[in-house]
């Protein structure tokens, strides 16, 4: 989602926030089945929005139980769930870390600022910060071994947002809120570790998140420098190049600012990895902790023989783009 791109948690996450019972309590039980509920409204609501327009705006045609979809609804429960039980722990320790050593007046003056201003602020760095994790997992084998998943996809829609493992959307998120606690945007803590604008710049992050993903075949001209669209996370998603694009969740200027914003006027002709990956939920869950011993681990896009620097320089209509 996420994120951000992926990478990013998913729906309707819970905030971290909320005033849950301690794990083990028999409140467990009626907690998750309205977590479930919540999840599924949700989606009710998503797909009352999205499978219209992906119907009568697609990029791709494709079919709206297209293959993989299964599997899809499946990540969409558990990234709603799962990763937030696994954040918990994590984001407390770096709330923690930021209340002991975060000096006062940068919290102060963070926190002097109106709360729309910390939402814009935060939004933006914690873009950052989950540019750097996503570009990680692109970079670092251990790491694309989760994040493959994500890139899996071979066909796009606004579901496979929801398509990463929990351990991908913790990291990518965890990188998010680095900057958000050490600039002080994320304080005052709660009990959890968060505050109203770490949720809300979640939030905003997961409900673009399904846009960037949808098979929506808009552009915003010049806008789509300034904002991230389809057009832009659809390029990070090509399977035949140039790959190693696009980063950022929300902002491409963070891309252009780093020298990987790649915008062309057409649309990628695929979508999805060079390696193979099971069609398994259950493998594709487990394979990343424990690769089969006989099978070959996804290459990560940085080692694809695609990704030449001369087939990214004959790129012939290219509107804007940096390397
Ligand atoms: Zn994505
Ligand atoms: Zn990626």
């Amino acid at each position: 989602m996420v994120t951000v791109g992926a990478g990013k948690p998913c729906p309707l996450e819970k905030p971290l926030l909320s005033k849950e019972k301690a794990p083990g309590t028999m409140t467990q039980v009626p907690s998750v089945v309205a977590d479930v509920a919540r999840l599924s409204a949700w989606l009710l609501i998503l797909v009352v929005i999205f499978v219209p327009l992906e119907r009568i705006f697609s990029v791709q045609p494709q079919k709206i139980f297209r293959k993989g979809v299964g599997v899809d609804l499946a990540y969409y429960f558990i990234s709603g769930l799962v990763p937030a039980v696994l954040l918990a722990v994590p984001v407390s320790a770096l709330a923690w870390l930021a209340h002991r050593y975060v000096p006062g007046f940068m919290l102060e003056a963070a926190g002097s600022l109106p709360p729309w201003a910390r939402i814009v602020a935060g939004l933006i760095f914690v873009d950052i910060g989950y540019y750097w994790g996503h570009r990680w997992c692109h970079e670092v084998p251990f790491l694309w071994r989760f994040h493959a998943v994500h890139h899996s996809a071979e066909e796009m829609d606004f579901l496979v947002s929801s398509r990463a493992h929990p351990f991908d959307i913790v990291f990518g998120h965890f990188c998010g809120l680095v900057p958000l606690y050490v600039l002080g945007l994320a304080g005052p803590t709660r009990e959890q570790g968060g505050s109203d604008v770490a949720l809300a710049v979640k939030m905003i992050g997961i409900v673009w998140g399904f846009f960037i993903h949808a098979n929506l075949n808009w552009r915003l001209g010049p806008l789509e420098w300034l904002i991230s669209t389809p057009a832009f996370h659809h390029w990070h998603h090509t399977k035949s190049g140039p790959i190693d694009r696009n980063y950022c969740a929300t902002w491409p200027w963070i891309d252009w600012l780093f020298g990987t914003l790649y915008l062309p006027a057409r649309w990628p002709s695929d979508y999805g990895i060079q390696g193979a990956m099971s069609d398994s939920l259950v493998d594709q869950l487990m394979n990343p902790i424990f690769p089969p011993v006989a099978a070959t681990t996804p290459v990560p896009d940085s080692a694809a023989p695609v990704a030449t620097a001369e087939s990214r320089s004959n790129e012939p209509d290219v509107v804007s783009r940096v390397n």
